[in-house]
């Protein structure tokens, strides 16, 4: 199918409007624009070849940007800084913590073994009072009816050009933790003003916003560097080796590099971790080859698979219990479990932490519905909720890296297993946002580019440093949208179903 004929039809929201292009057009403007993707830095190692920049190609991308509202994106932009401020105390506030995940910590052994890091240090006293969070906090642009809609509504061909008047962005989740793609990201915009002119497409610069993610991102590093107070200190990327998004993450140190010369980055693997870093007896310092580390970036650590022994669990503590600023501290990595997420969409949890009537309600307008299953009553009620219409809910749990979630009747299935045991608290029950359907053409190295129904995540990257009590460094720093098939259930780059993608204002 050629893009011409969808538009002809006007039927699906499209950037390109009431452009038509043949086939041969569209096929120049895909070539000239992987190679201009290139130009640009939106590469990827291989997947045959993850441990090598010798072998890199650009990374899954779409060819043109999707169409964004501009309120919706200035209001998710404007709340972010009062999230991340959220997001710290809820982190801060133990008690409040414990109440989200007690039920959680005795069927979750990955989650225990983070809360008992975390009681070990609270118990030993902080070394470090300042925590550091990037964070990118995503969601979906919900174009939910009233009335009860199925998944198969999203490829219904009479579905609007025009932006839906329920139109709202929803909140999927808040990463704490290794969250990425800031740095893929980070030039497409320019990438995606090259392809809408090849196309014929007349626009403002402003229509398609610069954005470099990581450029913020790099400076919450140097800010906690600098907060740290050594200047032969380093900054440690702690990474998986072979990585397939080194790229990614290089591009967060190079940015570093441009803010200030001064910072040296080390990049450090668990195994080496293991091997050669320690704590110093005298003031808690940890070290690495005699280098001296004031800020450690987790860019592994969020999965239980990436805790091969015993051995690195005793790293992520003897870490956590170093005078190193964490970005991000066990409390963090905690509170962006989904659990916590859940717990914060009940009456009364957001004012807990905000005590600004008008902040708290933008916030919570960005929430869909959540429910505890956890045994009980509430919990038996949510159950039957999603027995009744298992397509109105995603299945969640606990974990990072996506493909955890459990969609439809698959729900029923598993929710008819656990609905009797204690393991059912590993769950949250949460609402089924509808993402607004567009039309794009998905770019993957050795795939054929083909014009596809799809659906965007967008999002919205935020730097938070502060101590218990103090506010030290507070941003928003850009977005990224990720774009994919409209009948896949789960995203992620790097599973191979989302595309790098950017907004385009309307
Ligand atoms: P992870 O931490 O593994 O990324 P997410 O909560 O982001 O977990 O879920 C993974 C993916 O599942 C999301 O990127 C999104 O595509 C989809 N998803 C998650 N929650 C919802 C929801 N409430 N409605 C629709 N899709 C969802
Ligand atoms: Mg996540
Ligand atoms: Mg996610």
């Amino acid at each position: 199918m050629s893009l011409h004929v969808l538009c002809e039809s006007d039927k699906m929201a499209t950037v390109l409007d009431s452009i038509s292009l043949d086939e041969r057009k569209i096929q120049e403007i895909i070539k000239k624009t992987k190679d201009y993707a290139m130009l640009h830095g939106v590469l990827i190692r291989t997947a045959e070849s993850p441990g090598h920049s010798e072998r890199a190609h650009y990374a899954p991308f779409t060819l043109f940007p999707s169409l964004v509202p501009r309120d919706a994106l200035a209001k998710v932009k404007a709340i972010q800084p009062h999230f991340n401020k959220l997001m710290h105390m809820v982190a801060q506030d133990m008690e409040f913590l414990q109440n989200c995940l007690c039920n959680v910590l005795k069927v979750d052994d990955f989650n225990k073994r983070l809360w008992d890091i975390l009681q070990v240090v609270t118990e030993e006293g902080a070394t470090q009072p300042i925590s550091l969070g990037l964070f990118r906090n995503d969601y979906m642009m919900d174009d939910k009816k009233e009335t009860p809609v199925d998944s198969l509504t999203y490829v219904d061909p009479t579905a609007s050009a025009t932006v839906p008047d329920s139109l709202q962005m929803k909140q999927i989740e808040f990463n704490t933790i290794a969250a990425g793609a800031a740095g893929h990201v980070s030039h497409l915009h320019n990438v995606h003003r090259y392809s809408l002119t090849l196309a014929g497409k007349q626009f403002e610069d402003s229509q398609v916003p610069d954005n470099n993610p990581a450029h913020g991102l790099a400076q919450g590093l140097v800010e906690g560097w600098k907060a740290y107070g050594n200047k032969r200190a380093c900054v440690l990327f702690f990474v998986s080796e072979p990585e397939r998004t080194r790229l990614d993450q290089r591009r967060l140190d190079l940015e570093m590099f441009m803010i200030d010369r001064s910072v040296h980055v080390k990049y450090v693997t668990f195994d080496e971790m293991n091997e050669r870093g320690y704590v110093r007896k005298s003031d808690k310092a940890l070290l690495i080859d005699d280098c001296e580390v004031a800020v450690v970036y987790f860019r592994i650590g969020y999965s239980p698979a990436n805790y091969k022994s015993e051995k690195d669990w005793n790293t992520r503590l003897m870490m956590e219990r170093s005078k190193a600023i964490k970005c991000p501290t066990v409390q963090y990595h905690l509170a962006g479990t989904k659990k916590v997420q859940q717990e914060l969409c009940r009456p009364g949890a957001v004012e807990r932490f905000i005590k600004d009537d008008r902040i708290a309600r933008d916030i919570r307008e960005t929430f869909v519905k959540q429910y505890s299953i956890d045994l009980g009553e509430d919990g038996d009620d949510a159950i039957e909720k999603a027995f009744a219409d298992p397509q109105r809910y995603v299945l969640k749990t606990n974990r990072e890296g996506g493909g955890n979630n459990v969609y439809g009747e698959d729900i029923t299935c598993l929710l008819s297993k656990i609905k009797n045991l204690e393991e059912r608290a590993g769950y949250i029950l949460m609402e089924r946002i509808l993402p607004w359907p567009q039309t794009s053409y998905l770019l993957k190295a050795g795939s054929e580019a083909c014009l596809q129904t799809v659906v965007t995540e967008i999002g919205i990257f935020g730097v938070y440093m502060g101590t218990a009590d103090k506010e030290i460094y507070n941003s928003v720093t850009g977005h990224v949208l990720r774009t994919k098939n409209v009948n896949s259930d789960e995203g992620g780059i790097m599973v191979g179903l989302s595309y790098l993608d950017t907004p385009f204002l309307i």
